[in-house]
């Protein structure tokens, strides 16, 4: 099976950044799903290469109604999304996502035919106290609760939290060890994220126990993201 490479735009990028992006995409060793903003998705589908899936950043728990500036999953599908982010740390953390919203849109998503990329991860208090295992086994054992969840039908992306957008990463050992305690949890390897470069992308990539890489910041850099999809030294 392929790995997967996800872009994470965050808030960032408009139109330009679209058509910038869209002439260097069309070569890829991996699977592509690239994530911009909501306004963005339907752009990004109509001008990306067609091996390059388009997702969302986020979606409401709700198929539908009264839910004033919320997003629903169908409308996601009809603008061409394929996967979507559910539970990134930015919206654990700012926007109110607890284990259980999470899970709601989970099963929303794959309600609604969206593939979700399900994020976990400890913080670095978490991390220094030595729970990581302990938080990402909770984690995962709220997702799995409840009915309507099947773990082939979506993607777990390691996320530790100290670890996005900060520069620092786990070592490429304690990523391969708590990836082989999240397949024990659930039957899945995940995709790690956290802080991946140009430069270090391959030391994470190349590990068995690693499925794809989630990047965000690095995802904004055209050069440097298509050259990790071509594989280009
Ligand atoms: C992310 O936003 O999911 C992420 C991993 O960000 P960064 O690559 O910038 O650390």
């Amino acid at each position: 099976m392929r790995k997967i490479i996800i872009g994470n735009w965050k808030m960032n990028g408009d139109k330009r950044l679209i058509d910038e992006f869209a002439p260097l995409l069309s070569t890829s060793s991996y699977d592509c799903v690239m994530c911009p903003p909501f306004t963005l998705i339907d752009v990004a589908r109509s001008n990306f290469p067609a091996s390059v899936f388009v997702g969302a950043q986020d979606c409401s728990m709700f198929d539908n109604g009264a839910h004033t500036g919320e997003i629903s999953c169908k409308q996601i599908f009809d603008v061409g999304g394929t996967h979507v982010i559910i539970g990134h740390n930015e919206r654990r953390a700012n926007n109110g996502d607890s284990d259980e919203v999470v899970a709601q849109k989970v099963k929303c998503a794959i309600r609604n035919k969206l593939i979700p990329i399900v994020c976990i991860g400890e913080s670095k208090e978490e991390y220094d106290c030595g729970k990581t295992i302990e938080i990402v086994k909770k984690q995962i054992s709220s997702l799995l609760q409840g009915e309507g969840i099947d773990v082939a039908k979506f993607f777990i992306a390691y996320e530790p939290i100290w670890a996005i957008g900060t520069g620092r990463t786990p070592t490429v050992s304690e990523v391969d060890e708590i990836h082989g305690h999240i397949y024990k949890f659930c039957g899945i390897y995940p995709v790690y994220g956290g802080s991946i470069t140009y430069e270090n992308h391959k030391d994470f990539l190349n590990l068995n126990s690693v499925t794809g890489l989630l990047i965000g910041g690095t995802s904004l850099n055209s050069k440097d993201f298509s050259k990790i999809l071509s594989c280009l030294d």
